[in-house]
């Protein structure tokens, strides 16, 4: 990360890239047990947050992560009743998934409380839904919290996590989705972000293959534009703990009671196909 006096960047080394943004003053920092954590005025992106120097959300561009992050799970699942949000804690998926009328209860565990504090403060359009009486918003380490999970107690699991380092390592890896799995209703599905597929292919298919292996019988890589994320292109991933082939909800996304910025079924179906270089490499 480097902050001259009008910019902030992220400079990520093991793609020999950088994202810069024009910026008009630091409004924030944290130093939590966690992570550390910066919101900055931006000139034209809203205000930025920043987590270990890692971009995390912006006001102007976050809509495209958050709808892809619920969306297309939740109209995928037939019956989506009971989530579980884990990390999330900007709680701008939260609001998306709080979209949903047929969503009964939605846990939120993040780690780190100070990631929200500063998302009230400073994105409070992300939190507007924090007082829906569905959510219930919790702090803990999202691994112990699967660990202990009861037997199928969720319909969806959506890891909104930061990157494999730091807190968020250990929510790659196969003793992570064996607690899922189990927490998981038959027919549940896990989303989770899988960083860029540009930089990542290697981690990719280490998450499918750990999810295979830890019980999923089917996985589907999605992706979708990220702006402020190192290459600006994102994938999630979904797994699903029941073979039967579950079709998208297109009556419901037709009817659907919300507007969304990026999100429609054209948009879900696209997503899902995957570029050349991807179908070559991941091994399905
Ligand atoms: N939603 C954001 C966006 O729009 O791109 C990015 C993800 S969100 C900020 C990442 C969250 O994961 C952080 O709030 C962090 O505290 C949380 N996190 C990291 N490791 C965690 C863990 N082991 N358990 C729970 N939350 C964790």
């Amino acid at each position: 990360m480097s902050l001259d006096n009008h910019w902030f960047s992220e400079c990520y080394a093991p793609g020999g890239s950088a994202f810069s943004l024009k910026i008009v003053k630091k409004l924030h920092q944290v130093q939590s047990p966690f992570q550390k954590i910066e919101v900055y005025e931006t000139e034209t992106f809203g205000n930025l947050m920043v987590i270990d120097g890692a971009t995390m959300v912006s006001t102007r561009e976050n809509f495209f992560y958050h709808e892809m992050m619920s969306h297309p799970i939740l109209y995928t699942h037939p019956a989506p009743k009971r989530v579980l949000i884990i990390g999330g804690g900007d709680c701008g998926t939260l609001r998306e998934v709080l979209r949903h009328p047929e969503v009964e209860t939605v846990q939120q565990v993040d780690i780190d409380e100070e990631v929200t504090k500063a998302a009230l403060k400073y994105f409070p359009e992300l939190c507007e839904s924090n007082n829906d009486p569905r959510a219930e918003l919790l702090f803990d380490d999202g691994i112990k919290w699967l660990a202990e999970a009861e037997k199928g107690s969720y319909d969806v699991i959506i890891v909104d996590g930061t990157d494999p380092v730091g807190p968020g390592e250990g929510l790659f890896n196969e003793a992570f989705y064996n607690s899922c799995l189990r927490a998981l209703t038959n027919e549940g599905i896990l989303g989770q972000q899988t960083e860029t597929p540009l930089y990542h292919m290697k981690l990719l298919n280490e998450v499918h293959g750990a999810m295979r292996s830890s019980g999923f019988k089917r996985i589907q890589t999605h992706t979708f534009p990220q702006p402020i994320y190192p290459s600006g292109w994102w994938a999630a991933t979904m797994a699903f703990k029941g073979s039967n082939e579950l079709p998208i909800r297109t009556d419901d996304i037709a009817n659907k009671p919300f507007e969304c910025e990026y999100y429609n079924l054209e948009i879900h179906r696209a997503a899902l196909a995957l570029p050349e270089f991807m179908r070559r490499q991941l091994v399905i």
